[in-house]
């Protein structure tokens, strides 16, 4: 069943074409553990963004190869754009997805400090 998320002041939403997944992934680098990312990987064309589009301003760093878009207002990144050989992806959030309980999940823990 598709799944829906937002940045916390509500202007940026989204939905996922896919169910909520079991498994995410933490990772340690100096990025996603200031943001405290809990992520799933999801292809472009399973994403929607439903509205605020002219809300999102964005990050780049290291090689620009992940696009990270936040809402300007609240500050809240509920999801990444980026490439992978199987093609565009997006990185959701799921701390921004309502419908995902943290607690439960199977978290991979990635050493992306190491990279
Ligand atoms: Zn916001």
């Amino acid at each position: 069943m598709p799944y829906t998320g937002s940045c916390h002041c509500g202007a940026v939403t989204f939905s996922v074409d896919a169910d909520t997944p079991a498994e995410a992934m933490t990772c340690n680098c100096s990025h996603c553990s200031r943001k405290g990312f809990v992520l799933t990987f999801v292809p472009a064309d399973r994403f929607t963004l439903d509205s605020g589009a002219d809300q999102l301003t964005d990050y780049q760093f290291y090689k620009h190869k992940i696009t990270h878009q936040f809402c300007k207002t609240c500050g809240t990144q509920a999801f990444a754009l980026g490439d992978s050989p199987d093609g565009a992806m997006r990185a959701i959030n799921l701390r921004c997805v309502p419908d995902v309980d943290i607690d439960a999940l199977n978290i991979q823990k990635v050493d992306g400090a190491s990279f």
